[in-house]
């Protein structure tokens, strides 16, 4: 038997509890994995929660995230003992997920864990850490460098938000925060941000184009936020878009494209093959340190977890989650 959230429907929706399980009853899979760490999500949030159409099938045990140690492999490429990390994939959405303490998985959703982060630190980072770094590296791809000028996160004091602040300002990048909690400004100038704007400035709907200010973007809030961001793009700039935590429409204008040539970049985490997660997670070890990433961590075992996705989903909570499924 195991200890795992299970997500299954109800009449009225779906609902979340602490249960156990039988192995018998995992997932088809190559892979047999000792959960050690997992991390809640804003998409594990909503799957927790209900609030949004994450699960694909029921019942489901959630977490897209997970670390952990196989304990057993009919994969070629893994062995016991071997210290595994795992993002996406459709795990916890159609397939069993990290908050549990036991996962069955196929060999080919596996990545090695880097050794520069114990199970803990790499699921401080877990999905939303290698979002923001897929982002940057799409940015850096598009041409951005340090030097270009001011480079805009929004949704800055959440996951992907702090990841990226922390990230960008580690290269040397000059960040502009946008957040909708300002009590929270001192945190992110304490991850890199050199300026922090209100998001209101960017909630309401502004004009096809606005003053050009960022060499680049990341943004986690989609509708008129993304529309705004565009807008203010400087010529041939680019703008990562990650998220949707204002809503999924874009209702934007075609003019920041043709006429300043701004790109728009597509950043999809979860079904990248296993050499961008690879390349991603590589980047993230050389400029993240384990040690400074403490300050965007909080800790909850894997029965406050059902409480913490409705702290995130009412953005009440900050930085990034890891549940420690052991207790
Ligand atoms: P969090 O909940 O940790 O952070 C989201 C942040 O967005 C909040 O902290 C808040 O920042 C801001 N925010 C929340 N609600 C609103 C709102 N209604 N309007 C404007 N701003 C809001 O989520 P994550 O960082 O984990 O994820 C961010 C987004 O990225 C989500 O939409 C998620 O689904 C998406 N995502 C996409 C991935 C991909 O593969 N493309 C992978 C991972 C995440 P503040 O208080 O500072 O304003």
């Amino acid at each position: 038997m195991f200890r795992a959230l299970l997500v299954t429907r109800t009449p009225e929706g779906t609902q979340t509890a602490l249960t156990e399980l039988d192995t018998a009853h995992l997932p088809e899979g190559d892979v047999e994995v000792d959960v050690q760490y997992s991390t809640l999500n804003y998409k594990d949030a909503l799957a927790i929660t209900g609030r949004g159409p994450v699960v694909r099938s029921f019942p489901m045990v959630p977490g897209v995230d997970l670390a952990g140690v196989v304990t057993a492999s009919r994969h070629p490429d893994w062995r016991e003992g071997d210290e595994v990390l795992l993002n996406g994939w459709g795990v916890g959405e159609a397939h069993w997920g990290g908050l549990a303490e036991k996962a069955k998985v196929k060999g080919e959703w596996l990545i090695r864990r880097p050794a520069a982060f114990d199970a803990r630190q790499a699921m401080g980072l877990g999905t939303a850490g290698y979002t923001a770094m897929l982002a940057v590296l799409a940015l850096e791809r598009h041409g951005l460098g340090p030097s270009d000028g001011e480079v805009l996160v929004t949704g800055a004091t959440g996951g992907v938000g702090s990841v990226a602040v922390t990230v960008l300002s580690r290269l040397g990048y000059e960040v502009a925060a946008v957040t909708g909690r300002p009590e929270h400004g001192d945190y992110l100038k304490r991850l890199g941000a050199a300026t922090i704007l209100d998001r209101a400035e960017f909630a309401a709907p502004g004009k096809p184009l606005a003053k050009e200010r960022w060499a680049g973007a990341i943004d986690n809030i989609g509708f008129t936020t993304l529309a705004n961001v565009c807008a203010g793009a400087r010529r041939g700039a680019a703008v990562a878009a990650c998220g949707l935590a204002g809503g999924m429409d874009f209702p934007a204008t075609v003019a920041p494209f043709i006429l300043r040539g701004v790109s728009l970049l597509g950043i999809d985490s979860v079904y990248r093959p296993r050499g961008d997660r690879e390349e991603a997670w590589a980047r993230l070890t050389d400029i993240v340190d384990p040690g400074l990433l403490e300050e965007t961590v909080r800790e909850i075992g894997l029965g406050e977890a059902i409480g913490a996705a409705g702290e995130l989903m009412d953005n009440r909570s900050r930085g990034r989650i890891v549940v420690d499924v052991r207790r």
